[in-house]
């Protein structure tokens, strides 16, 4: 049985205080939840001070990006140490923004991954398809060589080790959630393909979680779906009601 895990992604919002603000809140809204993972990533200037505040709770503390080198002249990024000496465990991967807005590569997910897991982090490595593209039937064939690129060298030991965000383009940030059957569909694929690929241990193992538009009144339809082990918050995330509904619903 895997354990549902919520994440929200706070993406470029909220001020040092701010994000002090909503992660005071919900520590107090979920102060009960045993049975979830439970993690929030705000943006990099406010991650030491977050991790003081949830150390002692049942938030876990991720990044939304990494860069892969140890240390040196690579001005504007943070390497995946620095994460960990933040207090981060878990790093978001590939997010189809990274993609889009800063030509992030198969290949430069493949390293980020690679160099992130050599300190202990956990990557949330996000893959999903364009609206053009779901349109011209390749969601399959897109999802397929994002994984192929992105896990490109990885053993099952470590692909066992990360957790796998489908999030089709087309539903993040839109209000345009894809309905639990298509995304169903797509987690029932990336399993089947963990499988072929590694194990059956490892397709059963990882966790599969689905992000796009995802709302208290939409989280209980997609959790149930067999395949569906949580999901990726953006825009839901930033409210702790919300958030915490969210939370509440895919237990
Ligand atoms: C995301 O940021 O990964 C995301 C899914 O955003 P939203 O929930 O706002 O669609």
């Amino acid at each position: 049985m895997r354990k549902p895990f919520i994440a929200g992604n706070w993406k470029m919002n909220k001020t040092i205080r701010d994000s002090i603000e909503l992660v005071n809140s919900l520590r107090r809204e979920l102060l009960d939840i045993e049975n979830a993972d439970i993690i929030v990533c705000p943006p990099y200037i406010a991650l030491s001070e977050i991790s003081d505040l949830v150390v002692d709770s049942n938030i876990g503390l991720g990044a939304q990006n990494v860069y892969w080198e140890e240390s040196g002249a690579f001005t504007g990024e943070v390497s995946p140490l620095m994460l960990k000496d933040a207090g981060c465990r878990y790093v978001i991967i590939g997010h189809s923004e990274r993609r889009k807005y800063f030509s992030e590569t198969d290949e430069a997910v493949n390293k980020k991954i690679k160099a992130s897991q050599n300190v202990g982090l956990i990557p949330i490595v996000c893959v999903g398809e364009t609206d053009e593209e779901r349109e011209s039937k390749k969601t399959t064939s897109v999802v397929e060589s994002q994984l192929q690129g992105g896990l490109k060298g990885l053993d099952s030991e470590s692909v066992s080790k990360l957790i796998i965000a489908y999030e089709p383009v087309w539903a993040i940030g839109t209000g345009k959630t894809a309905t639990p059957e298509q995304a169903q569909e797509v987690h029932r694929f990336i399993r089947d393909w963990l499988r072929n690929n590694y194990s059956s241990d490892v397709a059963e193992n990882v966790r599969i979680i689905y992000g796009g538009s995802v709302k208290p009144s939409n989280t209980k339809d997609l959790i149930k779906q067999s395949d569906i082990d949580g999901a990726l918050v953006g825009g839901a995330s930033l409210e702790s009601s919300f958030f915490g509904e969210i939370v509440k619903n895919s237990l």
